[in-house]
């Protein structure tokens, strides 16, 4: 059974999508504000976020997702809006939140793309390691201290190639095009030239010494799609 922890001040949105969400088979715990939440996301890691952006004390939606960004964890996160809170919107997806829904929101709509994320994330626990085989190679990605191994060596990529190839890893043998990693770098709202993601991937392959193929592929047509044997 997946868990979920639910972050939001409004009682009413808080008891009926805790209700529904139960009822749809989930584990679900309610935090109220976000320190309470913050300081379980400490503790213990769930599948999943839902997350209200406007939150009373001090620690907002916006500012919980960009920390949990910062410390590498990929927990997919799903965030709560108002109607007329584009501009927060905009700021979460490109703090690293993966869907919003705007309020009132269809519970039914909310289980969907809790499903769909959780799809999409897969069985992978997120903060642990992540090790590939590869042709006698070894790649090994270690999500809380933000380093990467090609065997024993330790390898400097800039945060921005990191995030491409952690999230290429996190979901093997599944292409993503230039738009969609890009999308997954910098939020959907982000309008930039797609061939920058030529350019990590490029740069990422000259310093992990990649041969062409090991690892990430490139499908003509497609775009890029990680390779590898998950290691014992
Ligand atoms: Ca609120």
């Amino acid at each position: 059974m997946a868990e979920i922890f639910l972050i939001e001040d409004e009682d009413k949105v808080g008891k009926i999508t805790l209700a529904f969400l139960e009822e749809a088979g989930f584990g679900v715990r309610w935090f109220k504000n976000g320190e309470e939440g913050w300081d379980a996301l400490q503790q213990q890691e769930p599948d999943l976020l839902i997350l209200d952006l406007r939150l009373p004390g001090k620690l907002q939606g916006t500012e919980i997702c960009r920390e949990l960004r910062r410390q590498g964890s990929a927990l997919p996160v799903i965030m709560l809006t108002a109607y007329g809170e584009e501009q927060e919107r905009v700021q979460g997806l490109e703090l690293g939140a993966d869907d919003y829904l705007v309020k009132p929101f269809s519970l039914r709509e909310l289980v969907a793309r809790i499903k769909a994320l959780l799809r999409r994330s897969g069985s992978m626990p997120r903060k642990q390691k992540i090790v590939f085989s590869e042709k006698g190679k070894t790649l090994t990605i270690d999500p809380e201290q933000q380093e990467v191994f090609m065997d024993d060596r330790r390898v400097e990529l800039t945060s921005t190639e990191f995030r491409v190839l952690i999230f290429l890893a996190r979901n093997p043998d599944h292409p993503f095009s230039r738009e969609e990693l890009l999308h997954h770098i910098h939020g959907p709202a982000y309008e930039g030239f797609d061939r920058v993601i030529d350019a990590h991937i490029k740069n990422i392959r000259k310093k992990l010494n990649l041969e062409s193929g090991e690892f990430i592929q490139t499908r003509y047509g497609q775009g890029y799609k990680f390779r590898g044997r998950p290691a014992e």
